[in-house]
Protein backbone atom coordinates (compact mmCIF):
# COMPACT_ATOMS: atom_id res chain seq x y z
CA UNK A 1 0.00 0.00 0.00
CA UNK A 2 3.09 2.21 0.98
CA UNK A 3 4.59 1.91 -2.75
CA UNK A 4 0.73 2.88 -3.86
CA UNK A 5 0.55 5.85 -2.22
CA UNK A 6 4.16 6.92 -3.01
CA UNK A 7 3.11 6.96 -6.57
CA UNK A 8 0.36 8.90 -6.34
CA UNK A 9 1.34 11.46 -4.61
CA UNK A 10 4.87 12.19 -6.47
CA UNK A 11 4.58 11.40 -9.81
CA UNK A 12 2.59 13.93 -12.47
CA UNK A 13 1.64 11.45 -15.27
CA UNK A 14 -1.93 11.23 -14.49
CA UNK A 15 -2.88 14.58 -15.70
CA UNK A 16 -0.67 14.07 -18.79
CA UNK A 17 -2.47 11.04 -19.05
CA UNK A 18 -5.87 12.54 -19.19
CA UNK A 19 -4.80 14.70 -21.75
CA UNK A 20 -3.93 12.43 -23.82
CA UNK A 21 -6.93 10.83 -23.56
CA UNK A 22 -8.82 13.70 -24.12
CA UNK A 23 -6.99 14.12 -27.18
CA UNK A 24 -7.25 10.98 -28.74
CA UNK A 25 -11.29 10.63 -27.63
CA UNK A 26 -11.34 14.51 -29.62
CA UNK A 27 -9.66 13.00 -32.40
CA UNK A 28 -12.07 10.09 -32.34
CA UNK A 29 -14.67 12.69 -32.65
CA UNK A 30 -13.40 14.44 -35.40
CA UNK A 31 -12.75 10.65 -37.72
CA UNK A 32 -16.67 10.52 -36.68
CA UNK A 33 -17.18 13.80 -37.48
CA UNK A 34 -15.57 13.73 -41.01
CA UNK A 35 -17.31 10.55 -41.87
CA UNK A 36 -20.86 12.19 -41.40
CA UNK A 37 -19.87 15.66 -43.03
CA UNK A 38 -18.14 13.39 -45.93
CA UNK A 39 -21.13 10.67 -45.84
CA UNK A 40 -23.68 13.16 -47.91
CA UNK A 41 -23.05 15.49 -51.34
CA UNK A 42 -26.96 16.98 -50.23
CA UNK A 43 -26.94 20.61 -49.24
CA UNK A 44 -29.41 20.29 -46.63
CA UNK A 45 -28.27 17.22 -44.79
CA UNK A 46 -24.95 18.21 -44.55
CA UNK A 47 -26.00 21.81 -43.39
CA UNK A 48 -28.16 20.59 -40.28
CA UNK A 49 -25.44 17.88 -40.00
CA UNK A 50 -23.09 20.98 -39.82
CA UNK A 51 -24.77 22.93 -37.33
CA UNK A 52 -26.11 20.06 -34.99
CA UNK A 53 -22.18 18.48 -34.46
CA UNK A 54 -21.01 22.13 -33.69
CA UNK A 55 -24.24 22.41 -31.12
CA UNK A 56 -23.31 18.52 -29.37
CA UNK A 57 -19.77 19.30 -29.38
CA UNK A 58 -19.60 22.41 -28.19
CA UNK A 59 -23.10 22.62 -25.77
CA UNK A 60 -24.96 25.53 -27.98
CA UNK A 61 -27.96 26.41 -28.32
CA UNK A 62 -28.10 28.64 -31.52
CA UNK A 63 -25.67 27.91 -34.46
CA UNK A 64 -26.46 29.39 -37.98
CA UNK A 65 -24.06 29.43 -41.14
CA UNK A 66 -23.29 32.15 -43.87
CA UNK A 67 -22.79 30.15 -47.50
CA UNK A 68 -22.94 31.68 -51.53
CA UNK A 69 -26.74 30.58 -52.06
CA UNK A 70 -26.41 30.03 -55.29
CA UNK A 71 -24.61 28.91 -57.88
CA UNK A 72 -22.05 31.95 -59.02
CA UNK A 73 -23.08 33.94 -56.62
CA UNK A 74 -21.90 37.28 -55.00
CA UNK A 75 -22.98 37.61 -51.48
CA UNK A 76 -23.02 34.98 -48.73
CA UNK A 77 -26.73 34.37 -47.12
CA UNK A 78 -27.29 33.01 -43.78
CA UNK A 79 -29.12 29.49 -44.55
CA UNK A 80 -32.62 28.75 -43.78
CA UNK A 81 -31.84 25.97 -41.38
CA UNK A 82 -30.27 27.93 -38.34
CA UNK A 83 -31.00 26.75 -35.38
CA UNK A 84 -31.93 28.88 -32.14
CA UNK A 85 -31.65 32.16 -33.37
CA UNK A 86 -35.32 34.38 -33.27
CA UNK A 87 -35.04 35.83 -36.42
CA UNK A 88 -37.68 37.77 -39.06
CA UNK A 89 -37.98 35.01 -41.30
CA UNK A 90 -38.60 36.91 -44.31
CA UNK A 91 -35.75 39.04 -43.68
CA UNK A 92 -32.52 38.09 -46.27
CA UNK A 93 -29.60 38.06 -44.17
CA UNK A 94 -26.75 38.65 -46.77
CA UNK A 95 -23.57 40.85 -47.54
CA UNK A 96 -21.20 40.21 -50.28
CA UNK A 97 -18.46 38.10 -50.78
CA UNK A 98 -15.68 40.40 -50.96
CA UNK A 99 -17.19 42.78 -48.34
CA UNK A 100 -14.15 43.86 -45.64
CA UNK A 101 -15.24 41.35 -43.20
CA UNK A 102 -14.21 38.57 -45.53
CA UNK A 103 -10.92 40.47 -46.54
CA UNK A 104 -10.28 40.85 -42.81
CA UNK A 105 -10.76 37.19 -42.23
CA UNK A 106 -8.77 36.11 -44.79
CA UNK A 107 -5.76 37.57 -43.78
CA UNK A 108 -6.07 36.24 -40.52
CA UNK A 109 -7.99 32.64 -40.64
CA UNK A 110 -9.14 32.10 -36.86
CA UNK A 111 -12.33 32.40 -34.68
CA UNK A 112 -13.81 35.88 -34.15
CA UNK A 113 -16.14 37.41 -31.64
CA UNK A 114 -18.52 39.20 -32.23
CA UNK A 115 -17.27 42.04 -30.86
CA UNK A 116 -14.05 42.28 -32.45
CA UNK A 117 -16.16 42.49 -35.55
CA UNK A 118 -18.14 45.27 -34.76
CA UNK A 119 -15.72 46.99 -32.90
CA UNK A 120 -12.64 46.53 -36.13
CA UNK A 121 -15.14 46.66 -38.62
CA UNK A 122 -17.52 48.94 -40.32
CA UNK A 123 -19.52 47.27 -42.70
CA UNK A 124 -22.63 45.45 -44.34
CA UNK A 125 -21.32 41.92 -42.75
CA UNK A 126 -20.49 43.38 -38.87
CA UNK A 127 -24.09 45.00 -39.21
CA UNK A 128 -25.52 41.81 -39.55
CA UNK A 129 -23.73 40.56 -37.20
CA UNK A 130 -24.41 42.74 -34.77
CA UNK A 131 -28.11 41.79 -35.32
CA UNK A 132 -27.39 38.21 -34.87
CA UNK A 133 -25.16 38.89 -31.54
CA UNK A 134 -23.18 35.18 -32.14
CA UNK A 135 -20.70 34.12 -29.34
CA UNK A 136 -18.16 33.19 -31.95
CA UNK A 137 -17.83 33.74 -35.75
CA UNK A 138 -15.87 30.49 -37.59
CA UNK A 139 -14.99 31.12 -40.88
CA UNK A 140 -14.79 28.11 -43.53
CA UNK A 141 -12.35 27.43 -46.11
CA UNK A 142 -11.36 26.12 -49.23
CA UNK A 143 -8.81 26.14 -51.38
CA UNK A 144 -7.44 29.21 -49.61
CA UNK A 145 -10.82 31.02 -49.73
CA UNK A 146 -13.55 31.84 -47.37
CA UNK A 147 -16.28 29.24 -48.56
CA UNK A 148 -18.54 30.19 -45.52
CA UNK A 149 -19.07 31.49 -41.78
CA UNK A 150 -20.90 29.50 -38.89
CA UNK A 151 -21.99 31.53 -36.33
CA UNK A 152 -22.09 30.03 -32.95
CA UNK A 153 -24.08 31.23 -29.68
CA UNK A 154 -25.30 30.94 -26.14
CA UNK A 155 -23.91 28.15 -24.75
CA UNK A 156 -25.80 25.98 -22.21
CA UNK A 157 -23.70 26.53 -19.39
CA UNK A 158 -22.46 29.78 -20.25
CA UNK A 159 -18.54 29.06 -20.08
CA UNK A 160 -16.49 30.95 -22.04
CA UNK A 161 -14.44 28.96 -25.18
CA UNK A 162 -11.37 27.31 -24.18
CA UNK A 163 -8.24 28.02 -25.90
CA UNK A 164 -8.56 24.01 -26.99
CA UNK A 165 -12.09 24.15 -28.18
CA UNK A 166 -11.52 26.83 -30.06
CA UNK A 167 -8.91 24.95 -31.61
CA UNK A 168 -11.31 21.74 -31.88
CA UNK A 169 -14.29 23.95 -33.61
CA UNK A 170 -11.87 25.37 -36.19
CA UNK A 171 -11.01 21.26 -36.91
CA UNK A 172 -14.68 20.43 -37.32
CA UNK A 173 -14.84 24.30 -39.66
CA UNK A 174 -11.87 22.55 -42.01
CA UNK A 175 -13.27 19.38 -42.32
CA UNK A 176 -17.14 21.48 -42.89
CA UNK A 177 -15.24 23.26 -45.40
CA UNK A 178 -13.75 20.73 -47.51
CA UNK A 179 -17.15 18.97 -47.26
CA UNK A 180 -19.33 21.87 -48.57
CA UNK A 181 -17.16 22.80 -51.71
CA UNK A 182 -17.81 19.06 -52.33
CA UNK A 183 -21.52 19.42 -51.96
CA UNK A 184 -20.77 23.09 -54.29
CA UNK A 185 -18.73 21.05 -57.05
CA UNK A 186 -21.69 18.19 -57.00
CA UNK A 187 -24.34 20.74 -57.31
CA UNK A 188 -22.73 22.66 -60.57
CA UNK A 189 -21.80 18.86 -62.25
CA UNK A 190 -25.21 17.98 -62.01
CA UNK A 191 -27.02 21.81 -62.42
CA UNK A 192 -28.11 22.78 -65.61
CA UNK A 193 -26.12 26.20 -65.54
CA UNK A 194 -28.92 28.25 -67.67
CA UNK A 195 -31.60 27.27 -65.85
CA UNK A 196 -30.38 26.18 -62.52
CA UNK A 197 -32.50 23.36 -63.12
CA UNK A 198 -30.83 19.08 -62.73
CA UNK A 199 -28.99 17.85 -65.98
CA UNK A 200 -30.55 15.15 -67.79
CA UNK A 201 -28.20 12.52 -67.29
CA UNK A 202 -28.65 13.46 -63.53
CA UNK A 203 -32.60 13.64 -63.79
CA UNK A 204 -32.18 9.76 -65.51
CA UNK A 205 -29.92 8.58 -62.42
CA UNK A 206 -32.48 10.05 -60.01
CA UNK A 207 -35.59 8.44 -61.59
CA UNK A 208 -34.16 4.58 -61.36
CA UNK A 209 -33.29 5.41 -57.96
CA UNK A 210 -36.83 6.98 -57.35
CA UNK A 211 -38.43 4.31 -58.97
CA UNK A 212 -36.25 1.55 -56.77
CA UNK A 213 -37.48 4.08 -53.78
CA UNK A 214 -41.57 3.39 -54.71
CA UNK A 215 -41.41 -0.32 -55.14
CA UNK A 216 -39.26 -1.29 -51.46
CA UNK A 217 -41.29 1.39 -49.73
CA UNK A 218 -44.39 0.62 -51.61
CA UNK A 219 -45.16 4.41 -52.20
CA UNK A 220 -46.64 6.38 -54.88
CA UNK A 221 -44.46 8.40 -57.66
CA UNK A 222 -45.07 10.42 -60.71
CA UNK A 223 -43.22 11.92 -63.45
CA UNK A 224 -44.31 15.26 -65.16
CA UNK A 225 -42.86 16.04 -68.91
CA UNK A 226 -43.40 19.62 -70.42
CA UNK A 227 -42.75 21.62 -73.13
CA UNK A 228 -42.79 25.23 -74.34
CA UNK A 229 -45.46 25.77 -77.06
CA UNK A 230 -44.35 26.78 -80.78
CA UNK A 231 -40.83 27.89 -79.13
CA UNK A 232 -39.64 28.04 -82.66
CA UNK A 233 -41.93 30.48 -83.72
CA UNK A 234 -41.25 32.38 -80.62
CA UNK A 235 -37.34 32.62 -81.51
CA UNK A 236 -37.88 32.92 -84.89
CA UNK A 237 -40.10 36.56 -83.98
CA UNK A 238 -38.06 37.31 -81.02
CA UNK A 239 -34.63 36.24 -81.32
CA UNK A 240 -32.60 33.17 -79.68
CA UNK A 241 -31.61 35.68 -77.17
CA UNK A 242 -34.90 36.38 -76.09
CA UNK A 243 -35.35 33.06 -76.06
CA UNK A 244 -33.20 32.18 -73.85
CA UNK A 245 -34.67 35.15 -71.46
CA UNK A 246 -38.02 33.22 -71.47
CA UNK A 247 -36.13 29.57 -70.81
CA UNK A 248 -34.74 30.76 -67.59
CA UNK A 249 -38.17 32.39 -66.52
CA UNK A 250 -40.16 29.07 -66.80
CA UNK A 251 -37.32 27.50 -65.52
CA UNK A 252 -38.02 29.58 -62.50
CA UNK A 253 -41.76 28.89 -62.25
CA UNK A 254 -41.00 25.41 -62.88
CA UNK A 255 -38.59 26.12 -59.48
CA UNK A 256 -40.88 27.91 -57.49
CA UNK A 257 -44.00 25.44 -57.97
CA UNK A 258 -42.26 22.43 -56.78
CA UNK A 259 -41.25 21.09 -53.68
CA UNK A 260 -37.86 20.57 -51.78
CA UNK A 261 -37.90 16.66 -52.49
CA UNK A 262 -39.43 17.19 -56.39
CA UNK A 263 -36.59 17.02 -58.77
CA UNK A 264 -36.86 19.91 -61.50
CA UNK A 265 -35.08 18.64 -64.71
CA UNK A 266 -34.01 20.57 -68.07
CA UNK A 267 -34.85 17.25 -70.07
CA UNK A 268 -33.84 18.96 -73.34
CA UNK A 269 -33.52 22.56 -75.08
CA UNK A 270 -37.08 23.45 -73.86
CA UNK A 271 -38.50 20.61 -72.56
CA UNK A 272 -38.70 20.21 -68.90
CA UNK A 273 -39.32 16.91 -66.55
CA UNK A 274 -39.93 16.93 -62.92
CA UNK A 275 -39.84 13.45 -60.58
CA UNK A 276 -42.17 13.76 -58.02
CA UNK A 277 -41.68 11.16 -55.34
CA UNK A 278 -44.22 10.19 -52.75
CA UNK A 279 -46.85 11.67 -55.03
CA UNK A 280 -50.29 9.88 -57.08
CA UNK A 281 -51.36 10.61 -60.44
CA UNK A 282 -54.38 13.53 -58.69
CA UNK A 283 -51.29 15.48 -56.79
CA UNK A 284 -49.13 15.56 -59.67
CA UNK A 285 -51.88 16.66 -61.96
CA UNK A 286 -53.02 19.22 -59.20
CA UNK A 287 -48.89 20.47 -59.59
CA UNK A 288 -48.83 19.80 -63.21
CA UNK A 289 -51.82 22.54 -63.19
CA UNK A 290 -50.09 25.01 -61.00
CA UNK A 291 -47.04 25.30 -62.89
CA UNK A 292 -49.25 25.52 -66.43
CA UNK A 293 -51.09 28.18 -65.11
CA UNK A 294 -48.35 30.08 -63.55
CA UNK A 295 -46.20 29.94 -66.66
CA UNK A 296 -49.15 30.54 -68.94
CA UNK A 297 -49.94 34.22 -66.03
CA UNK A 298 -45.93 34.71 -66.31
CA UNK A 299 -44.81 37.72 -68.54
CA UNK A 300 -40.83 38.65 -68.74
CA UNK A 301 -40.46 42.11 -70.11
CA UNK A 302 -37.49 41.71 -72.62
CA UNK A 303 -36.06 45.12 -74.17
CA UNK A 304 -39.14 46.96 -74.60
CA UNK A 305 -41.23 43.56 -75.24
CA UNK A 306 -43.34 41.79 -72.83
CA UNK A 307 -42.69 38.15 -73.64
CA UNK A 308 -45.05 35.01 -72.81
CA UNK A 309 -45.06 31.65 -73.68
CA UNK A 310 -47.30 28.69 -72.72
CA UNK A 311 -46.25 24.89 -72.03
CA UNK A 312 -48.16 21.66 -72.64
CA UNK A 313 -48.06 19.10 -69.93
CA UNK A 314 -47.95 15.27 -69.41
CA UNK A 315 -48.55 13.32 -66.30
CA UNK A 316 -47.72 9.92 -65.12
CA UNK A 317 -47.86 7.47 -62.58
CA UNK A 318 -45.35 4.95 -62.14
CA UNK A 319 -46.98 1.54 -62.05
CA UNK A 320 -44.96 -1.36 -61.74
CA UNK A 321 -47.04 -3.84 -63.63
CA UNK A 322 -46.79 -1.79 -67.12
CA UNK A 323 -43.19 0.52 -66.38
CA UNK A 324 -40.57 -2.40 -66.21
CA UNK A 325 -37.66 0.21 -67.12
CA UNK A 326 -37.85 3.76 -66.86
CA UNK A 327 -37.99 4.44 -70.21
CA UNK A 328 -41.64 2.79 -70.06
CA UNK A 329 -42.67 5.65 -67.35
CA UNK A 330 -40.66 8.45 -69.67
CA UNK A 331 -42.96 7.32 -72.58
CA UNK A 332 -46.15 7.38 -70.93
CA UNK A 333 -45.61 10.92 -69.90
CA UNK A 334 -44.09 12.06 -73.50
CA UNK A 335 -47.16 10.83 -74.94
CA UNK A 336 -49.28 12.45 -72.34
CA UNK A 337 -47.29 15.62 -73.51
CA UNK A 338 -47.84 15.24 -77.02
CA UNK A 339 -52.05 14.49 -76.16
CA UNK A 340 -51.66 18.03 -74.45
CA UNK A 341 -50.09 19.14 -77.70
CA UNK A 342 -52.60 17.58 -80.24
CA UNK A 343 -55.47 18.63 -78.36
CA UNK A 344 -54.15 22.42 -78.28
CA UNK A 345 -51.61 23.12 -76.31
CA UNK A 346 -51.03 24.80 -73.19
CA UNK A 347 -52.92 22.11 -71.29
CA UNK A 348 -52.42 19.36 -68.73
CA UNK A 349 -53.12 15.68 -70.32
CA UNK A 350 -52.41 12.59 -68.11
CA UNK A 351 -52.02 8.64 -68.85
P1 LIG B 1 -44.35 22.70 -80.15
O1 LIG B 1 -45.44 23.54 -79.62
O2 LIG B 1 -44.86 21.60 -81.02
O3 LIG B 1 -43.45 22.18 -79.11
O4 LIG B 1 -43.54 23.65 -81.13
P2 LIG B 1 -42.03 24.08 -81.00
O5 LIG B 1 -41.77 25.13 -81.99
O6 LIG B 1 -41.72 24.43 -79.59
O7 LIG B 1 -41.34 22.74 -81.44
P3 LIG B 1 -40.15 22.01 -80.77
O8 LIG B 1 -40.48 21.73 -79.37
O9 LIG B 1 -39.81 20.84 -81.63
O10 LIG B 1 -39.00 23.10 -80.94
C1 LIG B 1 -38.03 23.36 -80.06
C2 LIG B 1 -37.46 24.72 -80.34
O11 LIG B 1 -36.90 25.23 -79.13
C3 LIG B 1 -36.33 24.65 -81.32
C4 LIG B 1 -35.24 25.45 -80.74
O12 LIG B 1 -34.92 26.53 -81.55
C5 LIG B 1 -35.77 25.98 -79.44
N1 LIG B 1 -34.80 25.86 -78.38
C6 LIG B 1 -34.34 24.71 -77.82
N2 LIG B 1 -33.40 25.01 -76.89
C7 LIG B 1 -33.28 26.36 -76.85
C8 LIG B 1 -32.46 27.26 -76.10
O13 LIG B 1 -31.65 26.89 -75.26
N3 LIG B 1 -32.64 28.59 -76.33
C9 LIG B 1 -33.55 29.05 -77.25
N4 LIG B 1 -33.66 30.35 -77.42
N5 LIG B 1 -34.29 28.22 -77.99
C10 LIG B 1 -34.17 26.91 -77.79
MG1 LIG C 1 -39.44 20.42 -77.82
MG1 LIG D 1 -41.83 23.04 -78.03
Amino acid sequence: MDSFDKFDSDIKFPPLIEQYEKKIYDLHQLIEISKGLNSTLDYNILIDSILLTCMGQLQLLNAGIFLVKVLGGDKFTLHRNYKGFDLDHSMEYSFPINSPLIKFIENDYRCYTSDEIINDIKDEASDIMNILKPDILVPLMSKGEINGIIILGDRINDEEFSESEVEYILNIASLAGIAINNARLYEMATTDMMTKLKIHHYFQTILVEEINRSIKYDRPLSLIMADIDHFKKFNDSYGHVAGDEVLKNVAAVFKESIRLIDIGARYGGEEFAVILPKTDINEAIIVAERIRSAVESSTLRFNEEVLHVTISVGVAQFDQSIDLTKQSLIERADRALYVSKEEGRNRVSFL
